[in-house]
This record gives structure tokens, sequence and C-alpha cells, in this order.
């Protein structure tokens, strides 16, 4: 037994219920750090998975890992992000229904990479039939293209989803995928035009510049260096050593073939890329009438070569703004404040629209119209919460108030607004409610929310440039006419002709969230948890502080109380007896005997109490992990 208890104090307990003082939050944490230094990232809570980002490569995700949790049951192999995915594929063929993995965590936790391993283990495992190798690989090379266009450098993060994504992989009868959609959520937008100290915009400006070929930077007007566009170096880490942006251009180079791209798709494609580029250093002076004015047109002939679009036209719309009087249009010009703002505007939306093109075009070359009866496994990688920085959204809906009308943000009076709103709220604080005796300091664009999780302070600096989407019509109606193909699906005319407002984020969020719940509602759940060890992104470092936080806002506790308010285990006979049948003479080497008789055998002779366990119809249930945790200490010897 002291052996036992030594393995145990060393490498903790590979399932939380198993913890002998499981409310303890201390006790948790000391679990959790023990594996942890054994680069043991996974730890269950029942079903539930808990991932800690290792910040290393750990050699778990080889092929022989793989086929290690092929079909094995759940608790008899160390946790694992495979065992996951396995049983959740082993419910699916068997129960013939639909199932669902939830990733949650906050930035850089390691959602993304927990959903690519899923995926991988579905590619590698499942069984697969030649004619259908094909979809299987736009499957996996679906990721590299979105993560090029969605994803972006920040602080936490060198890869940072700026999007939420929920992937569904269709299997037919036999359990081979035979196909799959994808629903991207919300891109950040705004990081096209401006990003914070350390943070790149979206990867896919970087890749084209460093590994493009020199006829194609020609063609599209472009130099190799980032610093020259003004949308791609505001951060001031354009050249990023960790990120090899050269080799990443190969790797979508290569998916966009896989995935049926054309070459006109791709000349359409990086039209758009190089004229956000170009849009970027468009630069306006005002003349002597206070107006904009493009003193270099040098840009404006690029844009408008590339997007097939007048150049007078564009530079028209980027420096005017058309009035509907009661009979006629009148053509205003523009601020030079207006104009950057139309510019910015310009390019959030065609660079946000062409994103969600991108995301058809990938659904239509994973549409498999042959098979009709198809079960599903969704993943679900969804955004990082924010937590010790300023954050950029917040979806309430009084903000859409303010988000209403084009023109540049006026943070202060949303704050002000927000004050008058919801100031008397005891979740709510912000500098003039806090006084000059608030416990941390307000800052003078700031509020505070305390959520369940813990507080969070907002900025509101930029706060409806990120929420607003607005596009001055006049740019919109030049948008719907250009030649360039991917713009001319993506601005329909029949936009211009609606009268109706289009929704703010906040309104796009919140349509979202309830169309995924639907989505969701009809599967089964599983959950994945990731906590991130430090905010350093450095291998074997491990922040008690950082981790207790992120146990919380996950609600691991509470999930831990809920498991161990019931029986803790069950198990299915059979399993309880293979698992175990070496504990006891009757049922060694073999037990010929209905399971659950065996198991009543097996459980007499190794002396469980009668308030220890219950007998089910296929299960035995037990309530106290320490019996259960006895058991394991026996059977070890
Ligand atoms: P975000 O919300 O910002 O998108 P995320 O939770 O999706 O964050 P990931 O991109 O999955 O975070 O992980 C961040 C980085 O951490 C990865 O690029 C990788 O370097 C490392 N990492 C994550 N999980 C693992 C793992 N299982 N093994 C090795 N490294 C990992
Ligand atoms: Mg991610």
């Amino acid at each position: 037994m002291e052996g036992a208890l030594t393995a145990r104090d060393k490498v903790g307990v590979q399932d939380f219920v198993l913890l002998d003082a499981y409310t303890s939050e201390s006790a948790f944490v000391d679990n959790l750090r023990k594996r942890f230094s054994e680069n043991l990232i996974y730890t269950y809570i029942g079903t539930l998975l808990v991932s800690m980002n290792p910040y290393q490569e750990l050699g778990i995700y080889t092929m022989s890992q793989m086929e290690l949790y092929q079909g094995v049951n759940f608790f008899e192999l160390p946790p694992h992000v495979y065992a996951i995915a396995d049983n959740a594929y082993r419910m699916m063929c068997s129960e013939l229904n639909n199932h669902f993995i939830l990733i949650s965590g906050e930035s850089g936790a390691g959602k993304t990479e927990a959903s690519k391993k899923i995926l991988q283990y579905f590619a590698v495992t499942c069984p697969m039939t030649e004619s259908l190798q094909i979809a299987r690989d736009r499957l996996l090379l679906s990721n590299p293209v979105l993560e090029a266009f969605g994803n972006a450098k920040t602080p936490r993060n060198d890869n940072s989803s700026r999007f939420g994504k929920y992937m569904d992989i269709q299997f037919d009868f036999q359990g081979i995928p035979v196909g799959g959609h994808i629903i991207g959520y919300l891109i950040e937008k705004s990081r096209v035009v401006y990003q914070n100290q350390g943070e790149r915009n979206f990867h896919i400006f970087y890749q084209l510049l460093a590994g493009g070929e020199a006829e194609r930077l020609a063609y599209l007007g472009l130099e190799r260096d980032p610093q020259l566009y003004k949308y791609l170096s505001q951060g001031h880490c354009a050249k990023e050593s960790s990120l090899n942006d050269k080799n990443d251009w190969k790797t979508v180079s290569n998916a966009f073939s896989v995935i049926d791209f054309t070459e006109a798709d791709l000349e359409n494609l990086f039209g758009i890329i190089a004229s956000v580029l170009h849009l970027g250093n468009v630069c306006f002076q005002e003349d002597d009438q206070g107006c904009a004015a493009v003193p270099d047109t040098h840009e404006i002939k690029w844009i408008a070569k590339l997007l097939g679009i007048y150049p007078s036209v564009l530079l028209e719309a980027l420096t005017h703004r058309k009035i509907e009087a009661k009979t006629e249009e009148v053509i205003c010009p523009l601020t030079l404040e207006l104009s950057v703002y139309a510019r910015d505007a310009m390019a959030k939306a065609i660079y946000g629209r062409t994103f969600t093109w991108l995301v058809n075009k990938i659904n239509s070359s994973l549409v498999n119209k042959d098979f009709t009866k198809k079960t599903v496994i969704g993943l679900l990688d969804i955004y990082g919460f924010e937590v010790f920085d300023k954050n950029g959204y917040l979806f309430v809906l009084l903000k859409d108030e303010e988000c209403i009308r084009p023109g540049p943000a006026t943070d202060l009076s949303f704050l002000e607004k927000l004050e008058e709103k919801v100031g008397k709220h005891a979740h709510f604080q912000t500098r003039k409610l806090a006084g000059p005796k608030g416990r941390k300091r307000i800052g003078w664009m700031e509020f505070r929310l305390f959520h369940y999780a813990g507080e969070v302070t907002y900025c509101t600096k930029g706060f409806l440039e990120k929420n607003n989407d607005l596009l001055y019509r006049h740019l919109k109606e030049v948008l719907c006419c250009c030649k360039n193909g991917i713009l001319r699906e993506c601005f329909l005319v029949a936009e211009l002709e609606s009268r109706k407002r289009p929704p703010t984020v906040g309104t796009q969020f919140k349509n979202s969230l309830s169309s995924l719940l639907e989505i969701l509602i009809s599967k089964e759940p599983s959950y994945i948890r990731c906590i991130k060890p430090n905010e350093r992104k450095e291998p074997s470092k491990f922040d008690d502080f950082l981790v207790r936080h992120q146990i919380k806002y996950l609600g691991l506790m509470e999930h831990l109380r809920v498991r161990r308010a019931g029986f803790a285990y069950r198990r299915k006979y059979e399993h309880f007896l293979q698992r175990y049948k070496s504990l006891c003479p009757d049922t060694w080497p073999h037990w010929h005997g209905p399971p659950g008789e065996g198991v009543e055998r097996l459980i007499k002779y190794i002396g469980y109490k009668p308030e220890e366990y219950k007998l089910g119809k296929t299960k035995i249930f037990i309530r106290f992990p320490r019996t259960l945790f006895a058991t394991e200490d026996a059977f070890e010897f």
C-alpha cells in the first residue's frame, strides 16, 4: 500500500473524483501541479477532460498512442484527448446519435490545438475508403486556411483564433467520415485596421508578403516588407521570430489547391488582400475648405485595378457621402476624420465578408450529397476568455443605440450612457461611481463588471469602433458594382434596396448564439476545459494564481461537487469485471456466468460494504471514490 501511496503522491490522481479532500480548491490545484510536473497534462473529472497547455511537444500524439486509445473503455487508460474523441465516436456509432465536444478556456489555453488533435484522431483511426480520402484531406486542410485568415498573433497567443468556430464532422452508418460543415462566428474585423502593441494583423497578410511568388506580388503591387504597410505595422511586431510566415504560406497554398480553389478564385482573393493593404496606406489631407483630399492616388489606382472599379469613383466614395434629400441625392464632401473612418470601414467590410465567403467556399467543397443518412460529431472551439487585460467587446443591447450611426466612435458618450442606465447595479462600477476609494483604480475610459468568474475591467476606448459595422451607402454601391468576382458575391445589389438597418456586432452575436444553442441542444455533449499554466508561454512553469483563477471561472469545483453528489463512479459490469477480475480467485482468469453476478462475487470478496455501492441493471454504482481508489491500489500490487 505504501508504494501505491507514493505513486499517487508523486503523480496525483488521474480523476479529480478520486481526491480525498475533494471540496478543497488547494487540493485540486495540488493535483494539477503534481501531474503537470510529470508532464501529465490531462486529468478527468468523471468524463470531463481538464487539459493543461504544456507549451512543449510531449510525444503523446503519435500513431501508436492513437491506436492505443481506439475502442478502449474510457477509464482503462490514462486520460487523453483521444479518449474523449474515441468515446464520442463509439457512442455515435453504437447509438446512431449526434454528439458535440465543447472546448473552452482562455486565450492560449490550448482549445484550437485540442480540436486539431481530435480531427487528426478521426482522420487516422476511422475506417476509410479510397474515394472518401479527398473528403478527409479537405477537412484537415480547412484548418490552415481558416487559421491564416482568422488567426493572429496577440500577446497571449502567437496563433490566437480571432473568430469562433463550430465544425461538424459527418459520418456514414459505417462510421466513415464523409464530409463536414463549418460555421465561423464573428471574425474580429477591427484587427484589420488596428492592432495594439505586440499584436499583428491576421496571418495571411504576412504570409503572402513573405512567401508569395515574386510575380504574384508584382501583379498585386506589393513589396515584401510588412513594415511598409500601415495596417501591418501598428503593433510593432510585424516580423515575429516565433512564426514562420514563409513556410506557412506553402502549407496554405497547398491547402488551397486541395480544397478546390481555382486560379481565378485565388486571383480574386489575393486581389482583395492586397487591396486592404493598399487601402491602409491611402493618406488624406485637409484642403482649404476643411474637406478630405487624397494627395497621392498611387494606392487608389492599385485598389481600382485589383477590384475592378474606376479610380475616380473609388476616390469620390472615400471622400464624399451621398445624402438623400427629399427629392434628390446630394453629394457632400467628408471631413478628414470621416474619410479615415470610411476607408477603415471599407477595409473591415471587405475582409469580413471575404472571410464569410471563404468559409462558404470551404463548405461547398466539404459537402457530400451521396450520403443522406449521416450522424455528426461537432467540435466547438469558442473564444478565449480574456480576463486580465482590457476587454474590447461587451455585448449589451444598449450599445446598439450608440453604434447605429456611422461616424467616428464616441466612446466617452457610450460610457456615460452606460453609467446612466446601469450605474446603480451592484455588479457595475466606474471611476465616477466608485469614487477615489475604489479598491483598484478604474481608468478614465474604463468600467468594471463583477462576473460570476471574477472582476473584469473593460476599456471603452475604441469600443464602438470594434462593435461598429456600418459602411457608408456610397462605398457599398461602389463595391456592389465592382468586377472582383468574390466581392460581387459578397455585396449584392439587393442589399442596397433594402431599407433595413444591418445588425450591429452585438445583435449578430446574440443571433448566432441562439442558433448555436439550437444546433447543440439536439446532441450529446462532451467537455474539454483547457487551462493555461503561465502567462509567458513557457513549458514547466506552473503559476498557482493564474491556474486557480481559471479553475474558478471554468466552474471546475462546482462540476466536481456535482459529480460527487451522486454515485461518483458508474461502470458497466463487463468493464468493471475485465479490469478487476484478477483480484478474486472466482473471477480469475475467466468468469463464465452473467457479468453482474461476477461483479457481485468480486466485490464481496474484496470487502465492499453495502453502503458503498449499488448494483444496477447493467452497471455498478460506487458512491465513494476511496472505494474505487482502494481497489485500484490493490490492483496495482
Ligand atoms: P485562442 O483563444 O487565443 O485561440 P487557444 O485556446 O485556441 O487560444 P491554442 O492556439 O490552441 O490556444 O494554443 C496556444 C499554443 O499553445 C499553441 O500554438 C501551442 O504552441 C501551445 N499548445 C497548446 N496545446 C498544446 C499541446 N497539447 N501540446 C503542445 N503545445 C500546445
Ligand atoms: Mg484558438
